[in-house]
């Protein structure tokens, strides 16, 4: 660990100098960061002070493998002293590059037959939205120009992923918004397969539609299991549902694996926990499990066969597309993920992870909807789980526990920016292990006692 005075000088360079993401500056400036991150080791991470914590939240839901893997570092030091970056535009092209999208649309659910690398989520819906009004034209359809997006999703902060985004908050930091975004409710089966009757029907993907008018929309875009908007699990049906309307409409259904892709919920990707194949799949954080930047857009076959009959300049790409060390880690991570079987210990912890919940639902009566699909998990906090009531606005239970476990050094992740909504999200590395498992359950159930 460093020593006080570094620390010191650390943060107020850090107070000073550097404007973080998604932090309230004023409450930065005053009390400088939460914690400085120096070392990590499986599912855990150390901070400058020496302290130990269990990431159960992977960082951002990216670090699926885990911290300080020599296999991932390695591959990355392999590729960099070989050639570290070269471009992919003008024709160019790097063997990694070619092999990693070989080897993605290989995993990928049906005829999802290339891919598009950008350099993480945000550039990926920006880029899915694009392909998906570029498809349309090259179809003779141009006014297919609007994207469908549903309430509590998360699509990144670029300005039409931070629009399609539909959580509020994200919305405050800048008044640039895509016009061509529109918004529709979640997760409402009946109103999907075309259920007038049901008192949903106003507002979902299918009224939408409808109002709006099908030959005016190019896609409609949805995480298959919703995670920063509180990891909110589509119900059986729903994609499907989705799916055939859009089928029905002329729509493309793009899929956001941001979070769902490479093994977080217990198979390769979240849509094929429900045998759903969308038109264009956006990828990034756990292709890398977060040891470079890197992201991609899956495209169907027909969307494919179309664009490559395109005979001018395709406008769109970044210096990092086809990055050749993100791509070498890339190809490294899934090797990783194949060779060590680590779908099965995701399925396998989901049951730990299933008994630990089931004990904390029996000892507190606050604790109450938990879920997970692989380790894509969590759960809420409610006043009175039997009568469905929330805890009042003034209160935020879900921020408190997640407080009360960073003070017993667990890392864990509070959805509460919604009314009447308490959510804590758990999303461990893929590697977790049972008695690492037991450890998180003992610590949210000490913390679960304080706020009792
Ligand atoms: N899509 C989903 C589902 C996400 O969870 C995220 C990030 O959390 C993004 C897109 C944006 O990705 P990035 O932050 O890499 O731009």
């Amino acid at each position: 660990s460093q020593t006080a005075l570094n620390i010191a000088e650390l943060i107020e360079a850090d107070k000073k100098h550097y404007l973080h993401p998604t932090t309230v500056p004023k409450l930065f400036v005053e009390n400088g960061p939460k914690i400085i991150f120096a070392k990590g080791e499986g599912v855990r991470v150390t901070d400058v002070q020496g302290k130990s914590y269990i990431d159960g939240a992977s960082m951002l839901w990216n670090v699926n493998l885990g911290h300080g893997n020599k296999e991932l570092a390695q591959a990355a030091y392999d590729q960099m002293t070989t050639i570290a970056y070269s471009s992919s535009f003008y024709g160019y092209s790097n063997e990694k590059a070619v092999r990693l999208a070989e080897k993605v649309v290989s995993i990928a659910p049906g005829d999802l037959s290339a891919i598009f690398f950008t350099s993480g989520g945000s550039e990926s819906n920006d880029t899915a939205f694009k392909l998906a009004r570029f498809y349309w034209d090259l179809k003779g359809r141009p006014t297919k120009k609007k994207v469908i997006s549903i309430s509590r999703s998360y699509h990144g902060a670029t300005v039409s992923a931070g629009t399609a985004t539909r959580i509020e908050g994200f919305h405050s930091f800048s008044g640039s918004k895509d016009p061509d975004m529109v918004r529709a409710k979640s997760h409402l089966t009946n109103c999907e397969l075309g259920d007038r009757n049901d008192p949903n029907y106003e507002g979902c993907i299918r009224d939408v539609i409808e109002k709006e008018g099908a030959d005016t929309i190019a896609a409609v875009i949805l995480e298959p299991i919703q995670g920063a908007g509180g990891v909110h699990v589509s119900p059986d049906g729903y994609l499907q549902a989705v799916k055939a309307l859009c089928e029905e409409n002329n729509i493309l259904l793009i899929a956001d694996e941001v979070i769902c892709g490479f093994g977080r919920t217990g198979k390769m990707f979240g849509v094929d926990n429900w045998n759903v194949v969308p038109d264009i799949m956006s990828v990034a954080k756990g292709i890398t499990g977060g040891y470079a930047q890197l992201g991609g857009v899956l495209i169907s076959k027909e969307i494919r066969d179309t664009i490559v009959q395109y005979d001018k300049i395709l406008g769109h790409g970044f210096t990092y597309s086809g990055h050749p060390t993100a791509c070498a880690i890339g190809l490294k991570t899934i090797e990783i993920l194949e060779r060590d079987n680590i779908l099965e210990n995701v399925n396998n912890m989901e049951k730990e992870l299933k008994k630990g919940f089931a004990y904390l639902t029996d000892k507190y009566r606050y604790f109450t909807k938990s879920r997970a699909v692989g380790l894509l998990a969590g759960f809420e906090l409610q006043q009175d789980r039997e009568a469905d009531l929330p805890f009042a606005e003034t209160v935020r239970p879900a921020t408190f526990v997640v407080e009360q476990c960073f003070k017993r050094n667990l890392i864990l992740r509070a959805a509460d920016f919604e009314k009447g909504k308490d959510i804590v999200a758990i999303a461990p590395p893929l590697i977790i292990n049972k008695e690492e498992i037991s450890e998180m359950i003992n610590i949210i159930d000490a913390a679960m006692t304080e706020f009792e």
